[in-house]
């Protein structure tokens, strides 16, 4: 199915051609034509999706077609996202997408200058892209206005509400008009995204196209047993000895993540951390080397890594097993994006079966623990009823050359 056939028109058709995009994807089929048709969304969608483009396009479409003299710092269309680095990707699909229409669209998020923001808003914009926080700021300086939004975008908004935003973005919404389009974006449903897009949404469509709470289908799911000190170790062998060279791994907190990077950095492997800590520039310099192939391992934390789109990427590590077991979905969806294969390994030491027992539970799918020769657990793994471990003597899966 081609997407003109969504009913958008041929500007955009040309830019997602330019891209290689041959087909929409689900959420895209699904989304578009309801958003053209101005209409409300809640949307169950992972990264990975193509929830971006299921957003972006329908929504430049909109502005494009009722286009208008901007004012002096308003924005027309408003997409916040939990973290910096999704609003810088958003931002440039909505640049990349809309290059043929004439729109002028902008990112804000923290740790970065305030000067150059408020230059890029102040003669309006079609489209904003901003993180909570720094968009705040904005409206205290007065520097933005947002009385004249026809259409609000809350991307991954499960993740925001984790994050602590909630009152923040009330803050933000209460500044928008009553009457405009509100488009809802989270890969968990739980009970608080209800709340919330029962107060923000006027009967939205509904759409949902991976199952609730489950891991797309097309991502391999291995566990490990090893002891925590040997993790960093049984980690640098698998990357050496299958040649993988280009792996995300996670880690729980940012000096662990830090610690990480250095030791695989010692070991041979070319290594970097991101985390909360780093500078933008760093965090964007670390990104942009591991996409090119120069970093082998980028060890991140889930705050960090959220919404990083790093195309086809093989492989995801858990280092360490995530506190909350929806973070272990969002994690592994880094990899197998868009219908591409991935595969995701979990190193679980002994006091961490109820925290893989608690993500099993969530993805409704049995991880059992292998545990490899050399590498066995000191403290012998709880097995669980009538499932013991699986025997010493099984390798990981060997990998080719990628
Ligand atoms: P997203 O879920 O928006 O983060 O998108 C995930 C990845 O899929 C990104 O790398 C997009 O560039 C890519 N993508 C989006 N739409 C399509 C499509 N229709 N066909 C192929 N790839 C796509």
């Amino acid at each position: 199915m081609p997407f003109a056939t969504l009913g958008l028109r041929a500007e955009l058709c040309r830019a997602v051609a330019a891209r290689g995009y041959a087909n929409p994807t689900p959420i895209q089929q699904q989304a578009v034509p309801v958003i053209l048709a101005g209409q409300d969304v809640l949307a169950a969608a992972q990264t990975g999706t193509g929830k971006t483009a299921g957003f972006a396009l329908p929504l430049l479409q909109r502005l494009a077609e009722s286009s208008r003299p901007l004012r002096p710092r308003s924005v027309r269309a408003l997409i916040l996202t939990p973290t910096r680095e999704l609003a810088a990707q958003v931002s440039a699909s909505v640049a990349d997408y809309g290059r043929e229409l004439r729109l002028k669209s902008a990112v804000v998020f923290g740790g970065v200058g305030f000067n150059p923001q408020v230059t890029a808003l102040a003669r309006g914009l079609d489209v904003l892209t901003a993180t909570p926080g720094r968009l705040l700021d904005h409206l205290q300086q007065g520097t933005v206005a947002l009385d004249a939004v026809e259409i609000l975008v809350l991307d991954e908004a499960d993740r925001m509400l984790d994050m602590g935003f909630i009152r923040d973005i009330r803050r933000i919404v209460e500044r928008l008009p009553k009457a405009r389009q509100t488009l809802l974006f989270s890969a968990t449903f739980t009970a608080d995204i209800r709340a919330l897009a029962a107060q923000f949404l006027r009967d939205p469509a509904q759409i949902d196209v991976a199952p609730r709470n489950t891991t797309a289908a097309r991502i391999a799911q291995e566990a490990y047993a090893v002891d925590h000190g040997r993790k960093r170790e049984l980690l640098s062998w698998m990357v050496g000895s299958n040649n993988w060279r280009q792996v995300l791994v996670f880690a729980r907190t940012k000096h662990g993540a830090n610690r990480l990077a250095e030791q695989l950095q010692k070991d041979g492997l070319e290594s970097a951390a991101i985390h909360g800590n780093k500078s933008q520039g760093a965090r964007t310099r670390a990104l942009a080397a591991f996409k090119s192939g120069e970093l082998r391992v980028l060890v991140a934390t889930d705050i960090a890594a959220r919404g990083l789109d790093i195309h086809q990427l093989p492989l995801v590590v858990n280092h360490d097993l995530p506190q909350v077991p929806a973070d272990y979905v969002h994690r592994i969806g880094r990899t197998g994006r868009a219908g591409h294969d991935g595969r995701a390994i979990s190193l679980v030491a002994p006091d961490e079966m109820d925290l893989l027992q608690g993500i099993e539970r969530l993805i409704k799918q049995r991880l059992a623990p292998q545990v490899l020769p050399g590498y066995e657990p000191s403290a012998a793994t709880p097995a669980r009823s009538g499932e013991p471990a699986r025997a010493p003597g099984r390798g990981p899966r060997r990998q080719g050359r990628r």
